[in-house]
Order: structure tokens, then C-alpha cells, then sequence
């Protein structure tokens, strides 16, 4: 049966997150089918969700505004599975350091925005995941880092000592986006791989 996939459409990288979801569920024999969530009333439907990188603040209010916040909450508690990327990442965090950005917490992490400085606005690194054989290319643009976690997070991955992807049960967030290359072994680790996802 197809799985239903969910990802945040009210701002971002949305088609990119789409593709890398149908290519990650085909490596694993199974069809995807991808929702745009822009309204409340979707995210009950789906087993699996992305939430996209592009600009915390603006994510954060319409969030808020379309009455999606709390259904990606209650999604998260029953367990199943999200990916959230970059500013998605802010936004799922439990203190994102800025008042503008409403945390759902669905990561126990304290981020810091736009953390690697104008000078490092935008690089690509190939970077250690664990779980993964080969270092993943890592694409940053005006990327946060992850400055503190609870103890329950798994850091998988540090760029400069500093931790850029982390696992809380359902939960896998990272500073850079995945969806930016032809790689799919993070949609896989989140969805498809790792030790609690619910998609089988
Ligand atoms: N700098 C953005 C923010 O703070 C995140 C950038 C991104 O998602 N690529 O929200």
C-alpha cells in the first residue's frame, strides 16, 4: 500500500523534498504519495512528513496561523515519522532563540540561527552521518546549528565540532538540506531506516 507523505508547503523547498521522498521510498519498495500541506486537515492523513527548510520566521507564523502546528505535534506523538531541514529544523526545535519563531518542540535542541556567518552563508561539506557507510554532501545555506540537546537526542553528525543532525525518536533534524542533491540516505535514515520509524 502507498504511503502517504506530507510535506510543508506553506514556504520553501518543497518539490525537491517531494522527489527525494518518492526515490527514498522506491529504494525500499515502496510507493510514495506526497501531499503539499498548505491547510489545516492533511497531516492527519499522512505516515510520514518533511518539514522543509526556507525562512523559520515566516514557517513558524503560518504554522500558526493555518492551525497546522499542533496536528505536526500530535503527529509527532503518535509516533510517526519527520524529517525537518534546516529552518525546519528551528521550527521543530524546543528553543529556536528568536521570539518570532513559535517552537513546536518536537526536538529536545536549542538552535542558533544563521550560525556559521555571512562569510559561510552558503558551502557544501562532505559530512560523517552515523548509520551511513560513505560521508553525505551536506549542503548549508545560512544554516543553524545545534548548540544544546537533551539527553534523550542522538547527535548523528558534527560539522566543525558543533552538531548538525540529530535523531529524537520519530524525529530526524537537520542543519542542511538533504533534499538539495541527488542523495536520498537521509530520507531513508528518517523514514525507511531508522530504529523508530512506523512506516512498515
Ligand atoms: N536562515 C534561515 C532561518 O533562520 C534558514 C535557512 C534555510 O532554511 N536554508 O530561518
Amino acid at each position: 500500500m502507498a504511503l502517504t507523505a506530507g510535506v510543508v508547503a506553506v514556504q520553501g523547498d518543497v518539490s525537491e523534498h517531494a522527489d527525494a521522498l518518492r526515490r527514498a521510498g522506491a529504494a525500499h519498495g515502496r510507493e510514495v504519495a506526497v501531499e503539499a500541506i498548505r491547510t489545516a486537515g492533511v497531516v492527519p492523513d499522512c505516515d510520514l512528513l518533511a518539514l522543509p527548510g526556507g525562512e523559520s520566521t515566516a514557517i513558524s507564523r503560518l504554522l500558526g496561523d493555518e492551525g497546522i502546528a499542533p496536528e505536526i505535534v500530535a503527529h509527532v506523538e503518535a509516533g510517526k515519522p519527520v524529517l525537518a531541514t534546516c529552518a525546519g529544523l528551528i521550527v521543530a526545535s524546543t528553543d529556536a532563540g528568536d521570539d518570532r519563531v513559535d517552537e513546536l518542540g518536537l526536538v529536545d535542541a536549542t538552535v542558533e540561527r544563521n550560525a556559521f556567518g555571512r562569510q559561510a552563508d552558503s558551502f557544501e561539506a562532505p559530512l560523517d552521518v552515523a548509520g551511513l557507510d560513505d560521508p553525505f554532501p551536506a549542503v548549508f545555506i545560512r544554516a543553524p546549528v545545534v548548540a544544546a540537546v537533551g539527553d534523550d537526542v542522538d547527535v548523528l553528525a558534527r560539522w566543525d565540532g558543533r552538531p548538525v543532525a540529530i535523531r529524537d525518536g520519530p524525529v530526524v533534524a537537520t542543519s542542511f538540506h538533504p533534499e538539495l542533491t541527488d542523495d536520498d540516505r537521509l530520507h531513508s535514515l528518517a523514514f525507511f531506516e531508522g530504529p523508530d520509524h512506523s512506516t512498515d
